[in-house]
């Protein structure tokens, strides 16, 4: 009877551990975006979307996207890397003189998992006084390396002045994995929505499809009547569009 006892008190307790706590607060996506300590699209009553490129800048890459988004009068986000700031300084000049926003993607482009809350905060300042070096910039945002973010990393980047972009759930070009112009094109084109954040790379081997894919995108775009801006540029939008919504 005592061993029955035990064992069930055992159980209990195996399972008692595995039950979430009542009544706690999940930390999910909508936690964060509802403190505005992370953002993965915007509510804007205009058509708005916001073009977001990670990991450059890139020699070659780079400068093809700069082209091309100046040649439909668009601008868009650039998530940098910072020691590849260090490397190519001119092409992040190029990107902030042209109308474009430089964010901050960390200095070695780690899994934030695996830094300390100190490593984290030393990534966001060198890599923010590379691209003020560079370019004479501040850098407003962070995007973690791959997406990844947890209650830790969204806190100590937002704490430090430092809120959080993602992408929108539908707006994942994947293009880093290079699926194919075709399908790059259908990923962003087929969800669009005013306020998105879509995610396309510079600074990866596979680039060359996101040109490619930039040159049917942008038309695409422009004539279904939307402007690509900066998340600065957004966010006020949202902001302003809140306040007539109260008004
Ligand atoms: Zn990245």
């Amino acid at each position: 009877m005592q061993r029955v006892f035990l064992l069930m008190t055992a159980l209990l307790l195996v399972c008692g551990l595995s039950i979430p706590e009542v009544g706690a607060k999940k930390k999910d996506r909508f936690y964060f975006e509802r403190l505005g300590y992370a953002h993965w699209e915007f509510p804007v009553d205009k058509k708005v979307i916001a073009l977001t490129f990670d990991d450059g800048p890139d020699p070659i890459y780079t400068p093809q996207v700069l082209e091309l988004l100046s040649a439909y009068h668009q601008h868009a986000t650039f998530f940098l890397i910072g020691r590849k700031v260090k490397q190519y300084p001119q092409i992040a000049r190029d990107t902030a003189l042209l109308g474009n926003e430089l964010g901050n993607h960390t200095y070695t482009h780690r899994h934030v998992a695996r830094m300390t809350e100190s490593e984290l905060i030393q990534e966001l300042n060198e890599t923010h006084d590379e691209i003020q070096r560079a370019t004479g910039e501040d850098t407003k945002y962070f995007r973690p390396p791959r997406g990844f973010y947890d209650e830790r990393s969204v806190l100590t980047a937002y704490r430090h002045g430092y809120p959080v972009v993602l992408w929108s759930w539908d707006e994942d070009s994947r293009d880093w994995e290079a699926p194919g112009v075709h399908n790059i094109v259908k990923t962003v084109m087929s969800h669009i929505d005013p306020g998105d954040i879509v995610l396309f790379h510079d600074g990866t081997g596979n680039s060359k499809q996101t040109i490619s894919a930039l040159k049917i995108i942008l038309p695409a775009l422009q004539e279904r009547g939307y402007q690509c801006i900066t998340i600065s540029e957004m966010s006020r939008l949202s902001r302003a569009a809140a306040n007539a919504a109260h008004k």
